[in-house]
């Protein structure tokens, strides 16, 4: 079953209502009821029916909320990518992370990276 046929599924229909009713049918985030509502998963286990997760793994948001949440969350999946190139960096080349000249070189190779992940218009 994939993911479209599992939002299709009464579970994920029964799920769904059920949180919306436990969030008052508002976004958690900014509090609107007029707009779309969307129910949102805070993690994915991979292997895991949509529904087969706990409650609070799921939160209710707006349309637009649930937008700049996956925005934000896609940001910092590229940061942490980031971060741990860095680390390789920093490892490959023996140096003590804690040195604050050190420090500054990596915000200047996180910059560029971020850049570059970006498409090179802005960070
Ligand atoms: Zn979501
Ligand atoms: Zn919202």
């Amino acid at each position: 079953m994939n993911f479209k046929q599992q939002y299709l599924h009464p579970k994920w229909q029964k799920k769904r209502l059920e949180i919306l009713s436990r969030d008052n049918w508002t976004c958690q985030n900014c509090q609107d009821n007029e707009s779309t509502l969307h129910v949102h998963h805070k993690e994915y286990i991979k292997g895991r029916k949509v529904w087969e997760y706990d409650n609070y793994n799921f939160i209710t948001l707006c349309e637009e909320c649930h937008r700049i949440g996956h925005e934000i969350d896609n940001h910092n999946k590229k940061y942490n990518d980031v971060l741990k190139s860095i680390r390789n960096y920093s490892e490959n080349n023996n140096i003590i992370r804690k040195d604050r000249v050190v420090r500054n070189i990596n915000i200047r190779y996180c910059l560029d990276r971020l850049k570059k992940l970006n498409g090179g218009n802005h960070v």
